[in-house]
């Protein structure tokens, strides 16, 4: 049996025992069997020594259970890696950033305690996804939406903490939290907000609280384990539209995301949109790479291109959520902003009255309507491991990125066609995120090219003043890496907070780049 790095095998068989004793022996994983569930499927390291794989996994119950979980790490000083459905692929699945690590799977916990839709919020333990929400409000008739990631399963605890991003117009989750409970390392169970206000009454409505707010620091990080989380939800809309604008030529690029931005920091835009180009994937199709590498097609080339094949160089489809007449009006000054630029077009999309009964066979959008679907999985028949760098909301930083990459791409001799989506989405307000998917497969020199092109780019973006919203466990130190401001301040702020809530290291040791003072390599 694997055992967590500097644990001796009868200490650990010890802890074992004793986490039987807090949780129930039925709850406690150790054989192969169990444990290989914990693996990351998408991991960039198949077949190598640095896989990182757990030594056992325990899935406590209740509250009390994971502060009796905590007690025992902490006197044996196992690692524990907490999650709640571990469903974060591409990002590191359920797997640890240390080996070793047992892993502190929080599915039983897995109460809807509340949903309102009066105030529009809901009250989860870990353990309940984007399913099981959606499938509670659908059964009790309840007029909110949820906004669930894709694909949708997962829990809106975990995406949350992560920061993840949906589809409707509450499609940044980590703003959408309101209120959480967290067990620290030393046992303690903290409410933040308006929760530490005993019978509070507002604590899903306001989020701060009194003093200092604090609960980013429970997200991308290792400072607690969370056991409930306030989440605001969307009212049940009326009505639901979209429409795509597309412009010409490549310079269009400019005045096209300058109207964006302003419809969409106006709240006429509102929710997800991809940006989109209709010749470059034109281009992609025909086996022409997308990226601007070093020697492809001249602008002028492409333009050209665009013409003959009766293509726009740019588009993105909007969505519009609410009741009809204000969504229409919407559509309608959006249209009006955008004709600014000459050759813009529009197409017309779907829409939807709710409540809706969907049909297994319709094509609707689900995500974009709150539904939570498995969809995607069709369209990504590969594993992959995500790149997704934050950029500004500009045409030329769109245009930057292009180059900046292609030029990455050549330098490194690889083909730029093994993406899913290069261009940039607005899962978060005010800025471009942009999602590479590099493939992933059980091969281990094509992972070993894989993991080098991912660490060029996170340089090269940085170079270029782009940072990633998130990573891959495996990628946590190259990315705290390039957070690099005056020595390192935040990473050592993070550190020294890391020493004084958890001095004996037991929690996910690793996470974000963030190691307990007995690992960290400067200490060694
Ligand atoms: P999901 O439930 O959406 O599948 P995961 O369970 O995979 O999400 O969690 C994603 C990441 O978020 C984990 O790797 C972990 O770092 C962090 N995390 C998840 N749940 C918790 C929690 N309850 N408390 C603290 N951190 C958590």
């Amino acid at each position: 049996m694997r055992v967590p790095p500097g644990v001796s095998p009868d200490n650990f068989a010890t802890a074992l025992s004793q986490f039987s004793n807090a949780v129930g022996r039925n709850w406690v994983f150790t054989s192969d069997e169990d444990v290989n569930l914990y693996r990351d499927a998408y991991s960039p390291y198949w077949h190598e020594p640095e896989d990182r794989v757990a030594s056992a996994a325990v899935a406590p119950e209740n509250v009390e259970q994971v502060q009796a979980v905590i007690k025992i790490a902490n006197t044996f000083k196992i690692p524990l890696w907490t999650i709640s459905t571990g469903r974060n692929l591409a990002y590191g699945g359920s797997a640890p950033a240390l080996s070793g690590s047992v892993v502190l799977d929080l599915k039983r916990m897995n109460k809807i305690l509340e949903v309102n839709d009066k105030n529009h919020y809901a009250l989860v333990e870990p353990g309940v996804s984007y399913f099981d929400l959606y499938r509670y409000i659908q059964e009790n008739k309840l007029k909110v939406w949820i906004d669930p990631p894709d694909p949708g399963w997962g829990s809106p605890v975990g995406n949350s903490l992560e920061r993840g991003g949906g589809r409707t117009p509450m499609r940044d989750h980590f703003q959408a939290v309101c209120g959480m409970e967290v067990v620290l390392a030393n046992g303690d169970v903290v409410r933040t907000g308006m929760g530490a206000l005993p019978g509070s009454r507002t604590w899903q409505q306001y989020k701060y609280g009194f003093g200092p707010y604090v609960d980013g620091m429970f997200s991308q990080s290792n400072f607690g384990v969370v056991t409930k989380m306030g989440v605001w939800l969307m009212p049940s809309p009326e009505a639901y539209r979209d429409g795509t604008v597309m412009v010409p030529k490549h310079d269009d690029l400019i005045p096209f995301v300058e109207t964006l931005s302003y419809l969409m920091n106006s709240d006429i835009v509102r929710g997800t949109m991809l940006l989109d180009s209709p010749l470059l994937n034109y281009r992609l199709s025909q086996g022409g790479g997308i990226l601007d590498m070093p020697g492809g097609p001249s602008v002028a080339e492409l333009e050209k291109l665009a013409e003959e094949k009766n293509l726009p160089y740019w588009g993105a489809e909007l969505h519009f959520w609410g009741p009809e007449k204000v969504i229409d009006a919407q559509w309608e000054y959006t249209k009006e902003k955008f004709s600014a630029i000459p050759g813009t077009t529009f197409k017309e999309g779907k829409f939807y009255r709710f409540p809706l009964e969907l049909k297994e066979t319709d094509d609707a959008p689900r995500p974009v309507i709150g539904v939570p679907s498995l969809s995607v999985f069709g369209l990504l028949t590969q594993g992959h491991m995500d790149f997704s760098p934050i950029i500004p909301m500009t045409g030329g930083a769109v245009l930057e990125v292009l180059k900046a990459f292609g030029q990455a791409y050549a330098e490194l001799g690889v083909e730029p066609k093994n993406q899913f989506f290069v261009l940039p989405w607005a899962f978060f307000p005010r800025a471009f995120v942009l999602l590479f998917g590099f493939p992933i497969e059980h091969d281990v020199e094509k992972n070993r090219k894989t993991r080098e092109v991912f660490k060029r780019l996170v340089e090269v973006a940085a170079e270029h003043g782009w940072g990633e919203y998130r990573t891959h466990t495996t990628m946590m130190d190259t990315v705290s890496e390039v957070y690099s401001y005056n020595h390192h301040a935040l990473r050592r702020l993070h550190e020294t907070i890391k020493d004084a809530v958890d001095p004996n290291g037991i929690l996910s040791p690793g996470k974000s780049g963030i190691w307990p003072k007995r690992m960290r390599k400067s200490e060694a």
